[in-house]
Protein backbone atom coordinates (compact mmCIF):
# COMPACT_ATOMS: atom_id res chain seq x y z
CA UNK A 1 0.00 0.00 0.00
CA UNK A 2 2.50 2.61 -1.23
CA UNK A 3 0.36 5.91 -1.76
CA UNK A 4 2.52 8.83 -2.86
CA UNK A 5 -0.30 11.13 -1.41
CA UNK A 6 -2.70 11.59 0.71
CA UNK A 7 -5.78 10.83 -1.34
CA UNK A 8 -8.75 8.06 0.24
CA UNK A 9 -7.09 4.73 -0.86
CA UNK A 10 -11.03 3.90 -1.75
CA UNK A 11 -11.27 6.63 -4.21
CA UNK A 12 -8.18 5.42 -6.02
CA UNK A 13 -9.51 1.63 -6.05
CA UNK A 14 -12.10 3.04 -8.54
CA UNK A 15 -10.19 5.17 -10.29
CA UNK A 16 -7.89 4.02 -13.39
CA UNK A 17 -6.94 7.82 -14.97
CA UNK A 18 -6.32 10.95 -12.77
CA UNK A 19 -4.76 13.80 -14.44
CA UNK A 20 -3.87 16.75 -12.60
CA UNK A 21 -3.27 20.14 -13.54
CA UNK A 22 -1.65 18.98 -17.04
CA UNK A 23 0.24 21.53 -18.98
CA UNK A 24 1.67 21.20 -22.29
CA UNK A 25 3.45 23.90 -24.70
CA UNK A 26 4.68 23.32 -27.86
CA UNK A 27 7.47 26.02 -29.34
CA UNK A 28 9.84 28.72 -27.89
CA UNK A 29 9.01 31.68 -26.05
CA UNK A 30 7.77 34.04 -28.83
CA UNK A 31 6.08 31.24 -30.96
CA UNK A 32 4.91 29.17 -28.00
CA UNK A 33 1.41 27.54 -28.38
CA UNK A 34 -0.22 26.09 -25.34
CA UNK A 35 -1.91 22.58 -25.99
CA UNK A 36 -3.11 22.22 -22.71
CA UNK A 37 -4.24 24.85 -20.33
CA UNK A 38 -4.29 22.82 -17.05
CA UNK A 39 -6.58 19.73 -17.26
CA UNK A 40 -7.86 17.97 -14.18
CA UNK A 41 -9.86 14.88 -14.92
CA UNK A 42 -10.63 11.83 -13.09
CA UNK A 43 -12.12 8.87 -14.78
CA UNK A 44 -13.33 5.71 -13.12
CA UNK A 45 -12.26 2.19 -13.63
CA UNK A 46 -14.46 0.47 -16.42
CA UNK A 47 -15.34 3.65 -18.11
CA UNK A 48 -15.98 4.45 -21.54
CA UNK A 49 -15.27 7.85 -22.69
CA UNK A 50 -14.99 10.19 -25.60
CA UNK A 51 -12.40 13.07 -25.86
CA UNK A 52 -13.88 15.39 -28.66
CA UNK A 53 -13.44 19.37 -29.57
CA UNK A 54 -12.43 21.29 -32.18
CA UNK A 55 -9.25 20.78 -34.31
CA UNK A 56 -6.63 22.28 -32.21
CA UNK A 57 -8.27 21.85 -29.38
CA UNK A 58 -5.72 19.76 -27.48
CA UNK A 59 -7.25 16.32 -27.92
CA UNK A 60 -3.96 14.48 -29.00
CA UNK A 61 -1.66 16.48 -26.93
CA UNK A 62 -4.16 15.27 -23.92
CA UNK A 63 -4.30 11.47 -25.59
CA UNK A 64 -0.20 11.40 -25.54
CA UNK A 65 0.32 13.25 -22.33
CA UNK A 66 -2.01 10.65 -20.55
CA UNK A 67 -1.34 7.48 -22.43
CA UNK A 68 2.53 7.79 -21.32
CA UNK A 69 3.89 8.69 -25.20
CA UNK A 70 4.66 12.26 -24.07
CA UNK A 71 5.33 13.83 -21.33
CA UNK A 72 3.83 17.25 -19.75
CA UNK A 73 5.62 20.40 -19.02
CA UNK A 74 3.74 20.03 -15.89
CA UNK A 75 1.20 18.28 -13.44
CA UNK A 76 0.62 14.69 -12.80
CA UNK A 77 -0.72 11.50 -14.69
CA UNK A 78 -1.67 9.04 -12.17
CA UNK A 79 -3.08 5.65 -13.88
CA UNK A 80 -4.22 2.67 -11.58
CA UNK A 81 -3.02 4.69 -8.07
CA UNK A 82 0.39 4.88 -9.88
CA UNK A 83 2.53 8.35 -10.88
CA UNK A 84 3.51 8.02 -14.58
CA UNK A 85 4.87 11.60 -14.77
CA UNK A 86 8.34 11.72 -13.58
CA UNK A 87 11.09 8.82 -14.17
CA UNK A 88 13.50 7.86 -16.64
CA UNK A 89 12.72 7.14 -20.10
CA UNK A 90 12.45 3.18 -19.78
CA UNK A 91 10.52 3.57 -16.84
CA UNK A 92 8.15 5.48 -19.00
CA UNK A 93 8.24 2.78 -21.34
CA UNK A 94 8.15 0.06 -19.03
CA UNK A 95 4.90 1.65 -17.38
CA UNK A 96 3.33 1.65 -20.45
CA UNK A 97 3.85 -1.33 -21.43
CA UNK A 98 2.03 -2.98 -17.91
CA UNK A 99 -0.22 -0.27 -17.85
CA UNK A 100 -1.35 1.20 -20.74
CA UNK A 101 -2.90 -0.93 -24.22
CA UNK A 102 -3.33 1.56 -27.81
CA UNK A 103 -5.84 0.82 -30.67
CA UNK A 104 -4.60 3.42 -33.47
CA UNK A 105 -6.86 4.38 -36.50
CA UNK A 106 -4.25 2.87 -38.88
CA UNK A 107 -4.52 -0.22 -36.86
CA UNK A 108 -0.68 -0.35 -36.52
CA UNK A 109 -0.30 -4.27 -37.24
CA UNK A 110 2.93 -5.67 -38.34
CA UNK A 111 2.77 -7.17 -41.75
CA UNK A 112 4.72 -10.35 -40.74
CA UNK A 113 3.13 -11.81 -38.28
CA UNK A 114 -0.20 -13.65 -38.19
CA UNK A 115 -3.12 -12.51 -36.23
CA UNK A 116 -2.69 -14.55 -33.40
CA UNK A 117 1.11 -13.37 -33.43
CA UNK A 118 0.27 -9.64 -33.56
CA UNK A 119 -2.14 -10.05 -30.59
CA UNK A 120 0.16 -11.69 -27.90
CA UNK A 121 3.01 -9.10 -29.08
CA UNK A 122 2.38 -6.52 -26.11
CA UNK A 123 3.09 -9.97 -23.89
CA UNK A 124 6.45 -10.67 -25.20
CA UNK A 125 7.42 -6.81 -26.03
CA UNK A 126 6.99 -6.58 -21.77
CA UNK A 127 8.66 -9.63 -21.39
CA UNK A 128 5.20 -11.26 -19.80
CA UNK A 129 4.75 -14.82 -20.53
CA UNK A 130 2.70 -15.76 -23.63
CA UNK A 131 -0.87 -17.26 -22.66
CA UNK A 132 -2.04 -18.44 -26.15
CA UNK A 133 -5.22 -19.59 -24.92
CA UNK A 134 -5.76 -16.59 -23.46
CA UNK A 135 -4.99 -14.68 -26.88
CA UNK A 136 -7.24 -17.49 -28.67
CA UNK A 137 -9.90 -16.66 -26.45
CA UNK A 138 -9.59 -12.90 -26.89
CA UNK A 139 -9.49 -13.76 -30.86
CA UNK A 140 -12.14 -15.63 -30.79
CA UNK A 141 -14.84 -12.88 -29.00
CA UNK A 142 -13.91 -10.55 -31.33
CA UNK A 143 -14.99 -12.51 -34.01
CA UNK A 144 -11.44 -14.02 -35.11
CA UNK A 145 -11.05 -17.21 -33.83
CA UNK A 146 -11.62 -18.82 -37.78
CA UNK A 147 -8.49 -16.42 -38.58
CA UNK A 148 -5.35 -17.09 -36.53
CA UNK A 149 -2.80 -17.75 -38.98
CA UNK A 150 -4.02 -15.05 -41.50
CA UNK A 151 -2.03 -12.04 -41.73
CA UNK A 152 -3.43 -8.75 -42.02
CA UNK A 153 -3.63 -8.01 -45.47
CA UNK A 154 -5.59 -11.06 -45.59
CA UNK A 155 -8.22 -9.00 -43.75
CA UNK A 156 -10.80 -6.60 -44.12
CA UNK A 157 -10.41 -2.92 -42.48
CA UNK A 158 -12.89 -4.17 -39.61
CA UNK A 159 -11.40 -7.54 -38.84
CA UNK A 160 -7.94 -5.38 -38.87
CA UNK A 161 -9.19 -3.54 -35.87
CA UNK A 162 -10.55 -5.88 -34.43
CA UNK A 163 -6.76 -7.77 -34.36
CA UNK A 164 -6.28 -4.68 -32.52
CA UNK A 165 -8.61 -4.54 -29.78
CA UNK A 166 -8.03 -8.19 -28.92
CA UNK A 167 -4.17 -6.64 -28.85
CA UNK A 168 -4.86 -3.79 -26.65
CA UNK A 169 -7.20 -5.94 -24.12
CA UNK A 170 -4.23 -8.99 -23.54
CA UNK A 171 -2.52 -7.33 -21.67
CA UNK A 172 -5.75 -6.51 -19.40
CA UNK A 173 -4.13 -3.07 -18.90
CA UNK A 174 -5.75 -0.16 -16.65
CA UNK A 175 -6.68 1.97 -19.69
CA UNK A 176 -6.88 1.47 -23.26
CA UNK A 177 -6.13 4.48 -25.50
CA UNK A 178 -8.24 4.98 -28.94
CA UNK A 179 -7.30 7.53 -31.38
CA UNK A 180 -9.77 7.85 -34.15
CA UNK A 181 -10.88 3.43 -33.53
CA UNK A 182 -13.08 4.00 -36.61
CA UNK A 183 -11.59 6.93 -38.82
CA UNK A 184 -10.60 4.83 -41.46
CA UNK A 185 -12.91 2.63 -41.78
CA UNK A 186 -16.64 2.43 -43.84
CA UNK A 187 -19.62 3.76 -41.45
CA UNK A 188 -20.90 -0.08 -41.11
CA UNK A 189 -17.48 -1.52 -40.43
CA UNK A 190 -17.18 1.50 -37.80
CA UNK A 191 -20.56 0.51 -36.21
CA UNK A 192 -19.80 -3.16 -35.78
CA UNK A 193 -16.03 -1.99 -34.26
CA UNK A 194 -17.49 0.50 -31.66
CA UNK A 195 -20.40 -2.30 -30.56
CA UNK A 196 -17.72 -4.58 -30.27
CA UNK A 197 -15.25 -2.36 -28.24
CA UNK A 198 -18.39 -1.23 -26.07
CA UNK A 199 -19.16 -5.09 -25.31
CA UNK A 200 -15.62 -5.99 -25.10
CA UNK A 201 -14.92 -3.39 -22.91
CA UNK A 202 -17.61 -4.19 -20.43
CA UNK A 203 -16.83 -8.30 -20.48
CA UNK A 204 -13.16 -7.47 -19.56
CA UNK A 205 -14.06 -4.61 -17.21
CA UNK A 206 -11.39 -2.27 -19.21
CA UNK A 207 -11.14 1.15 -19.03
CA UNK A 208 -11.39 3.27 -22.29
CA UNK A 209 -10.34 6.37 -23.61
CA UNK A 210 -11.39 7.21 -27.25
CA UNK A 211 -10.19 10.48 -29.06
CA UNK A 212 -12.68 10.69 -32.15
CA UNK A 213 -14.07 13.66 -34.19
CA UNK A 214 -17.45 11.83 -35.06
CA UNK A 215 -20.49 12.39 -32.77
CA UNK A 216 -21.56 8.53 -33.94
CA UNK A 217 -18.48 7.19 -32.17
CA UNK A 218 -18.48 9.28 -29.62
CA UNK A 219 -22.68 8.32 -28.95
CA UNK A 220 -21.23 4.69 -27.85
CA UNK A 221 -19.54 6.13 -25.29
CA UNK A 222 -21.04 6.73 -21.38
CA UNK A 223 -19.97 10.15 -21.36
CA UNK A 224 -18.10 12.64 -23.35
CA UNK A 225 -15.82 14.99 -22.23
CA UNK A 226 -15.36 18.25 -24.56
CA UNK A 227 -11.86 20.32 -25.45
CA UNK A 228 -11.64 24.04 -26.07
CA UNK A 229 -8.17 25.65 -26.58
CA UNK A 230 -6.46 23.56 -24.41
CA UNK A 231 -9.04 23.35 -21.27
CA UNK A 232 -12.13 21.01 -20.47
CA UNK A 233 -15.03 22.79 -21.85
CA UNK A 234 -17.82 20.57 -20.21
CA UNK A 235 -18.96 16.87 -19.99
CA UNK A 236 -21.85 14.71 -20.97
CA UNK A 237 -23.15 11.53 -20.13
CA UNK A 238 -25.68 9.02 -22.29
CA UNK A 239 -24.55 11.03 -25.34
CA UNK A 240 -26.66 10.66 -28.10
CA UNK A 241 -25.56 11.94 -31.67
CA UNK A 242 -27.69 14.82 -31.75
CA UNK A 243 -26.89 16.15 -28.60
CA UNK A 244 -22.96 15.41 -29.20
CA UNK A 245 -23.30 17.15 -32.89
CA UNK A 246 -25.11 20.01 -31.12
CA UNK A 247 -22.75 20.59 -28.64
CA UNK A 248 -19.68 20.66 -30.74
CA UNK A 249 -20.90 23.16 -33.02
CA UNK A 250 -21.36 25.55 -30.16
CA UNK A 251 -18.44 25.01 -28.59
CA UNK A 252 -16.90 26.29 -32.05
CA UNK A 253 -18.44 29.24 -31.68
CA UNK A 254 -17.13 29.39 -27.89
CA UNK A 255 -13.61 28.96 -28.89
CA UNK A 256 -14.22 31.60 -32.26
CA UNK A 257 -15.41 34.43 -29.41
CA UNK A 258 -12.89 33.20 -26.53
CA UNK A 259 -15.52 33.50 -24.10
CA UNK A 260 -14.58 31.55 -20.53
CA UNK A 261 -15.23 27.94 -20.82
CA UNK A 262 -16.08 25.15 -18.13
CA UNK A 263 -20.11 25.36 -18.75
P1 LIG B 1 -6.29 18.30 -31.70
O1 LIG B 1 -5.87 16.88 -31.56
O2 LIG B 1 -7.52 18.65 -30.92
O3 LIG B 1 -6.44 18.71 -33.14
P2 LIG B 1 -3.59 18.93 -30.87
O4 LIG B 1 -3.38 18.35 -29.53
O5 LIG B 1 -3.03 18.19 -32.04
O6 LIG B 1 -5.15 19.23 -31.08
O7 LIG B 1 -2.97 20.41 -30.91
C1 LIG B 1 -3.23 21.39 -29.92
C2 LIG B 1 -2.41 22.64 -30.26
O8 LIG B 1 -1.03 22.35 -30.14
C3 LIG B 1 -2.62 23.12 -31.69
O9 LIG B 1 -2.57 24.53 -31.70
C4 LIG B 1 -1.44 22.53 -32.42
O10 LIG B 1 -1.11 23.32 -33.53
C5 LIG B 1 -0.36 22.56 -31.38
N1 LIG B 1 0.61 21.44 -31.55
C6 LIG B 1 0.35 20.13 -31.44
N2 LIG B 1 1.46 19.40 -31.61
C7 LIG B 1 2.46 20.29 -31.87
C8 LIG B 1 3.87 20.16 -32.12
N3 LIG B 1 4.47 18.97 -32.16
N4 LIG B 1 4.56 21.30 -32.33
C9 LIG B 1 3.97 22.51 -32.27
N5 LIG B 1 2.66 22.70 -32.02
C10 LIG B 1 1.91 21.61 -31.82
Amino acid sequence: MAHHDSGSDAEEGTEALRLTEVRKTYGSAQNAVTALDGVSLALPAGSFTAIMGPSGSGKSTLLQCAAGLDRPDSGRVVVAGEEMTGGSESALTKFRRRHIGFVFQQYNLLPMLTVEQNTTLPLRLAGRPVDRDRAREILGRVGLGERLGHRPDQLSGGQRQRVAIARALVTAPSVIFADEPTGALDTRSARDVLRLLRETLREHGATLVMVTHDPVAASYADSVQFLADGRLAGRMTDPTVDAVAERLAHLGDLADEHAPVGA
